[in-house]
């Protein structure tokens, strides 16, 4: 805990690139699935979720644009995490940012994500995952509608989609 507390403080103040110099951000990011609620095994992920899935929420993969289910879905509903079933966007901050991934202006709960620093590309960009069992679902960015100015690009392959007439 303290050296998370450390890593924390230490990001915040900007230093993540002498973190990632050290090579402690993988250290981190494999310590980080430990405090979620629900956890699993690699092995036991693989037999809940598909290929495609485990590649998007337990690996950071990024699923191709437009060729995925839920992009031009515009049915009232809720968007479950893939992985453990916890509720994350409603159809009622959907919208349709022409990125060709689901996109949302606000998660249903600020406490149903959690965020971290993603330093893949060569500018930082915030990794957004699932607060329950810490899988990957996409990214924020601060360039999507009022009125929150932020848009959530999800992946398809990170969430269900639980219809509203199905509740
Ligand atoms: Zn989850």
């Amino acid at each position: 805990m303290t050296r998370r507390t450390f890593l924390k403080t230490g990001l915040t103040l900007g230093l993540g690139i002498t973190a990632k110099a050290l090579g402690i951000m993988p250290a981190q990011a494999k310590e980080s699935g430990r405090m979620f609620q629900v956890t699993k095994t690699d092995e036991e992920w693989r037999q809940i979720l598909t290929p495609e899935q485990f590649r998007v929420l337990r690996q950071e993969g990024t699923e191709r644009p437009f060729a995925n289910k839920y992009d031009a879905n515009k049915d009232p509903g809720t968007y479950h995490c893939a992985g453990c079933d916890l509720p994350l966007f409603s159809s009622d901050s959907k919208y349709d940012s022409r990125t060709g991934w689901p996109s949302f202006w606000k998660p249903i709960s600020e406490k149903a994500i959690g965020t971290k620093t993603d330093w893949k590309l060569l500018h930082p960009r915030t990794e957004v995952h699932c607060a329950r069992c810490g899988g990957h679902l996409g990214h924020v960015f601060d360039d999507g509608p009022p009125p929150t100015g932020l848009r959530y690009c999800m992946n398809s392959a990170a969430l269900n989609f639980v219809p509203a007439s199905a509740r």
